[in-house]
């Protein structure tokens, strides 16, 4: 039995409340990204607009989620693969469907070009098309 060990550490959130879980359950269920307005919808009995965007800024912080800008400059977050609180690594593409609005993140690595006299910290690439289920 170890005593006095600390069960709420999760990342950097020192108290997971039951609001966090149920934003991190959703990244959990499937590995499709979610907007804002899709996230604020599915939780509306539970938490207010406010609570939901106070929980994504700290998800990301934790770098347990990150966001990118999808198709209208709406704003999508998806779950992280082996980021940190200290750092994101999420260069990767990132994927919409323009029938069923399905966005994905997508394990494929593009080449970012050097540009003289810039440093290139991130990258915001959009591809459009068809998912899977549009094509067949
Ligand atoms: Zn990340
Ligand atoms: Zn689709
Ligand atoms: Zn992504």
């Amino acid at each position: 039995m170890q005593q006095g060990c600390v069960n709420f550490v999760f990342m950097g959130i020192k108290r997971k409340t039951k609001s966090v879980t149920t934003v991190l359950n959703i990244f959990e269920a499937s590995h499709d990204a979610k907007s804002v307005v899709s996230l604020i919808t599915l939780v509306k009995n539970e938490m207010n607009k406010t609570t939901v965007y106070r929980i994504l800024d700290r998800l990301e912080q934790d770098g347990l989620i990150h966001s990118f800008n999808g198709k209208d400059g709406l704003k999508w977050y998806a779950k992280c693969n082996g980021c940190t609180s200290h750092k994101h690594f999420d260069t990767h593409p990132h994927f919409q469907c323009t029938k069923c609005d399905k966005v994905e993140c997508l394990t494929v690595d593009i080449s970012i070009p050097n540009i003289k006299n810039h440093n290139i910290e991130t990258a915001d690439i959009l591809l459009m098309g068809q998912c899977e289920a549009c094509c067949s």
